[in-house]
């Protein structure tokens, strides 16, 4: 599975802005490693500086002196193969007004095909669904270049309803930062302030909260689904894009278990800390008798202490990581993705002969990488190796921003448990329960999009995604093939 995009939007006259961005979008890091990108306002012109590669391979010292202004926008993107490419790589800016627009995008729509012909675009013409968003914005606002209310935000008012499926957007022109979630909230989005509550210095907008710690701002609150952050020299104002019934807050579930930073707060609730009570909740709901309990690094981590924890069982090292292994990393075939998981993890041999392991992780796609861990610690003289993983069954595709493999190579979508403990060669396997997930995530009163372990989809998914029951038609590849994701 893997994160796509990272947002961040900064207003703060008289700092650095580029080198906030910078500093926000170094922290994001982790929601895509592909092609990192930043757009600056000086109020007259807006600069985009965007390559592919991490956030410190595109810009250093010399690339951020010569980037000035007021307000800044700043994206990290990971996309799948055959779209990763500069075209793609984010923000993305039109030359329309005063000085144009910029956006950054986190998700993925599910109705592109009416956007497309609105847009007037070609099909083919079109490299990602925030292109296609761009080009909204861009016929809206040169329509509205004479009116009084010349700002992107009368765009924006326009065409973002109109959208569907999972976006967390930010957005600039020449003065005003604009921040937008989707009406699901599927992709988090927080404001945060630099500067005293009663002396604002600016305000800051980002996926996860701690790239408003690496830059001294406070957090301030997550936006609405639906809701649109207008900032400005006049301050702050807010307002619903969408109906009341077609609000209903619906963040990704894997943000907690999987994709947000340990110490991003979403709810008001510590990733770090929820993924500890997996680990306690899992450990009550599948104990067993074992000698130690070690992790996947390094998202297995929180969960296997909460189950050494809760069991009493000894938490050790089992694998080390070698954290220089970027995530970019294209892996063709199987052998080729086993051979990845090889030069990633080795095992700790000493730590592990001869003894009963309990071994946590977050989830099981595709199985390659748990696979090659089994056999790791087997080769290694582990004794028993029990699996416990802190996520129920993955076993339908994400259509919104998450790539995932098609249904049919779902492991949870096409075996028993019991096969899937043989598949795997483990003593013993569990999953989380559903129930058991969100009462560790602790945030009562919020529900939350769980599609993929359910097939509950909240938004439908279009027929030119295929049907999720037909794996033959659905899944990143043809997602890929119709618009490659953002
Ligand atoms: S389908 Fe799964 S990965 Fe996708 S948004 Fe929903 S919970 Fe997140």
């Amino acid at each position: 599975m893997k994160e796509a995009c990272g947002v961040f939007g900064v207003f703060a006259p008289g700092r650095a802005v580029a080198q906030l961005t910078f500093d926000g979008i170094y922290a994001l890091q982790h929601r895509g490693q592909e092609s990192a990108g930043m757009a600056v306002s000086d109020g007259q012109t807006i600069t985009v500086v965007k390559d592919m590669g991490l956030v410190a391979t595109v810009f250093d010292e010399r690339t951020l002196s010569g980037l000035h202004g007021h307000l800044a926008i700043g994206h990290t993107r990971y996309s799948t193969h055959g779209s990763s490419d500069w075209n793609n790589a984010q923000p993305a800016y039109r030359p329309v007004g005063r000085a144009g627009f910029a956006l950054g995008h986190n998700g993925n729509l599910t109705e592109t095909e009416s956007l497309i012909k609105r847009a007037g675009m070609l099909p083919g013409m079109t490299a990602s669904d925030s292109d296609v968003v761009a080009s909204l914005l861009a016929s809206e606002f040169s329509e509205r270049g004479n009116e009084e209310r010349a700002e992107l935000a009368g765009a924006i008012e326009a065409v973002i309803p109109d959208l569907a499926g999972a976006f967390s957007f930010v957005l600039m022109d020449a003065d005003h930062l604009y921040g937008v979630r989707d009406p699901h909230g599927f992709r988090p989005l927080c404001l945060g302030r630099l500067g005293a509550e009663d002396a604002p210095e600016g305000w800051v907008l980002a996926s996860e909260s701690p790239a408003l710690d690496v830059i001294g701002a406070a957090f301030v609150r997550e936006l609405s689904p639906g809701e649109l952050v207008t900032i400005g020299a006049e301050g702050v104002s807010s307002r619903q894009l969408f109906d009341t019934d077609e609000v209903a807050d619906r963040l990704c579930i894997f943000e907690f278990v999987y994709f947000a930073r340990p110490d991003t707060r979403l709810h008001g609730v510590e990733v770090h800390g929820a993924r500890r009570r997996m680990g306690e909740l899992l450990a009550r709901q599948a104990p067993v008798e074992a000698d130690m309990v070690m992790a996947v690094p390094d998202s297995g981590v929180p969960a296997a202490e909460g189950y050494a924890r809760a069991s009493n069982i000894p938490y050790g090292q089992g694998l080390v990581k070698n954290r220089y292994i970027g995530r970019t990393f294209i892996d063709p075939d199987h052998q080729a993705r086993m051979n990845a998981v090889r030069r990633k993890l080795n095992p700790l041999r000493d730590n592990i002969e001869g003894k009963r392991l309990v071994v946590v992780d977050d989830s099981i796609v595709r199985s390659t990488t748990v696979r090659s861990v089994v056999k790791m610690l087997r080769e290694a003289g582990g004794a028993e190796v029990h699996l416990r993983i802190s996520s129920p069954p993955f076993a339908w595709p994400c259509f919104y921003g998450i790539d995932t493999p098609r249904r049919s190579e779902l492991l949870a979508a096409n075996m028993s448990l019991e096969e899937i403990r043989r598949h795997l060669d483990v003593d013993s396997i569990a999953y989380i329960s559903l129930e058991n997930l969100k009462e560790a995530i602790g945030a009562p009163g919020v529900d939350f999009c769980d599609a993929c372990l359910t097939g509950n989809y909240p938004v439908p998914v279009p027929v030119s995604f295929g049907d999720p029951e037909d794996d033959g038609a659905i899944g990143s590849a043809a997602l890929q093939a119709a618009l490659p994701g953002v």
